[in-house]
């Protein structure tokens, strides 16, 4: 269960723009009828400014406002890693672990992990694709293995597990019958990713943030939960830096 289905694509094409230093980019204003003020953020690919606001609010407000929060989201801009395409030579971080792109005409197509050196031939151009589909492959049996371990201890059956391309969530579970996680996980230390898997099995049996939710969570988890938060809060916008 993670933040409300907001799909932004449904939106009018003629956006607004606001320009930040060098950059220019499109104000998407989306009103919504719990909204009690204006709230304003920066898409986590730092692609858009997102304004949500109340059905009585003014778009002109809207506007005035993302204005006078220039500078500030001129600098969270900043803060976004720019994106770095992997190719022969990268580094790439495979559970919590850095692996080097080591491209050879020798080496297989699909890559081989060996002494930390990820082996890999085949076409340069679809190198980045191969390697996203080594890692996708690699998340799912990780999820599904995580995912058994923790239903076993739970007393449940285990539902199928989907892999997720979101921009912002890293795990759901909204219909109970599946979960869904987020591929980039397999980049990040095995502790981190298990503490999603983790939290989408505790909410098959409880479907909310209740107090028994987090007893649940802290029996099936083995580490620790704040930990594994702390670490996606931290470092979670870097999972992205390689393949968006
Ligand atoms: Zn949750």
């Amino acid at each position: 269960m993670g933040y409300a289905v907001i799909d932004w694509l449904q939106r009018d094409r003629q956006d607004p723009q606001i320009t930040l230093g060098t950059i220019s980019l499109p104000i998407v204003l989306r009103r919504h009828a719990k909204a009690r003020r204006l709230t304003l953020r920066l898409a986590p690919d730092g692609s858009e400014v997102r304004i949500t606001m109340p059905s009585w609010a003014r778009t002109a407000d809207a506007l005035d406002f993302a204005k006078s929060r220039q500078e500030w989201l001129a600098t969270q801009h900043a803060k976004i890693p720019p994106r770095e395409r992997p190719g022969p030579g990268s580094i790439l971080s495979y559970r919590g672990r850095q692996v080097q792109v080591e491209w050879q005409d020798g080496h297989p197509r699909n890559p081989a992990l060996t002494n930390g050196v990820l082996q890999v031939g085949g076409p340069l151009s679809s190198l980045e694709r191969r390697l996203r589909q080594w890692l996708e492959r690699s998340a799912l049996s990780l999820f599904e293995n995580d995912a058994r371990n923790y239903c076993d201890l739970a007393g449940i059956d285990c539902p199928p597990i989907a892999l997720s391309r979101a921009q912002k969530r890293w795990g759901s579970c909204s219909d109970r019958q599946r979960i869904r996680l987020n591929w980039r996980l397999v980049q990040a230390p095995d502790c981190v990713r298990r503490s999603v898997v983790a939290h989408e099995v505790a909410h098959l049996i409880h479907f909310d943030h209740s107090p028994a939710f987090h007893a649940l969570l802290d029996h099936l988890f083995e580490g620790e939960v704040t930990q594994a938060d702390r670490w996606l809060k931290d470092n979670g916008r870097k999972l992205y830096t390689h393949f968006g």
